[in-house]
């Protein structure tokens, strides 16, 4: 059974919003608010990093939102809190996700001087078009004036990249431009799912969709890339070890409005409310605790989504039943039958084929009726 975790940090600022975004963030925010918000999240650090006793945290990552709202004293800030409460950065994966739009090289640097060693880029799209259809902000030129420096400093960079939208895109042309730019190590790929709101964009059709899907993998594939979770690729020693917390049931701690964390010893969510304000003044914090139904489903749902799949001696420790009982073996068997699931009896473990990937709602819906009935 794995102890590790990490801490997540949340920074719900943008000057813009993205017309696809559904995350928590906003427009209108004064540099008091910025300096407020950071202290505030260094108090909650000091406070709830002991839900994490007994672990290893080998991630820190700075989402949003736009951390490339704040400013470099913050990181320092957090850098050496984060030493004085015993973690070591030098072996951590410590992850900045920035917006190409809005960077300048000294603030570049000092994220390395910090001990930052990973970006994630919000690429999106390298195509003006595409970018003004979904609102970003970052144009073609933005990217190709500040990805370089990026790869100056660091080695480690992550883009994201959102397809299904965005018609006659020509999304392989995209790629080999943008690898141009740097050798990145690792892209995440996710499919558009459109808000409920009235100029969000519009959603591919199908066909569309997974045309593009195909031309992603089979661009990240001939560079050497390996699928090692259903929307992330990555090269050998690149995967994303904040993802795999989540993905391996691992715990970390989510901190800032609209952030969730989840401690994997006592099985216990929580969750920051929407509301700047509030966190600032140390409130909108509240617990859930999950059945043991929701929980194995959760464990299912994010455990089938990697590469490595799902480890049964892990399941039977932390659930204390075994999953060929509770599942039936029928039901497994019968979706190894169907190319869907690898059963491999010596090792325990059981994941995902390429077409179960493909397929996982349909996986887990009969693992859960399983489960149910
Ligand atoms: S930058 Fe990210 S969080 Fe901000 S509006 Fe765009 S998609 Fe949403």
């Amino acid at each position: 059974m794995h102890n590790r975790s990490g801490i997540y940090f949340h920074i719900p600022f943008c000057p813009k919003k993205c017309l696809y975004c559904d995350f928590f963030s906003v427009t209108k925010f004064s540099k008091n608010t910025l300096v407020e918000y950071g202290d505030a999240l260094l108090a909650e650090l000091e406070s709830r990093f002991n839900e994490l006793s007994g672990t290893e945290t080998v991630s820190l990552y700075f989402g949003g939102g736009s951390p490339s709202m704040m400013d470099e004293g913050f990181f320092r800030k957090v850098a050496d809190r984060a030493t004085e409460l015993g973690i070591d950065l030098g072996s951590c994966e410590f992850t900045v996700e920035v917006n190409p739009a809005d960077i300048d090289e000294s603030w570049i640097k000092n994220l390395k001087n910090c001990g930052v060693n990973r970006i994630s880029l919000g690429v999106q799209a390298f195509d003006d078009a595409v970018l003004a259809e979904i609102g970003r902000r970052t144009t073609v030129a933005d990217m190709e004036k500040n990805i370089p420096v990026f790869a100056k400093y660091f080695d480690n960079i992550s883009c994201d990249i959102i397809y299904g939208l965005g018609k006659n895109r020509k999304i392989n042309q995209e790629l080999e431009q943008l690898f141009w730019l740097a050798s990145f190590k690792h892209v995440s790929a996710y499919s558009y799912s459109r808000p409920e709101r009235e100029n969000a964009p519009q959603l591919l059709d199908e066909d569309e969709t997974l045309l593009q899907e195909k031309e992603i993998r089979d661009f990240l594939q001939k560079k050497g890339f390996s699928r090692y979770e259903i929307s992330n690729y990555s090269l050998n020693g690149f995967e994303s070890k904040h993802n795999m917390l989540y993905w391996t049931y691992g715990s970390w701690l989510g901190i800032g409005a609209g952030a969730a964390s989840f401690i994997r010893k006592t099985g216990v969510s929580s969750r920051y409310a929407d509301d700047i304000g509030a966190f600032i003044a140390g409130d909108g914090l509240s617990s859930v605790e999950l059945t043991l139904h929701e929980r194995l489903e959760e464990f299912l749902l994010m455990g089938l989504r990697v590469k490595i799949g799902i480890n049964l001696n892990d399941f039977k420790e932390l659930f204390g039943k075994d999953f060929l009982e509770l599942v039936s073996e029928k039901t497994v068997s019968e979706l190894v039958s169907e190319g869907l699931l690898d059963f491999d009896k010596n090792a325990k473990i059981i994941k995902c084929t390429e077409k179960g990937s493909d397929f996982l709602n349909a996986v887990l819906i009969k693992l859960f009726d399983a489960i149910r009935n």
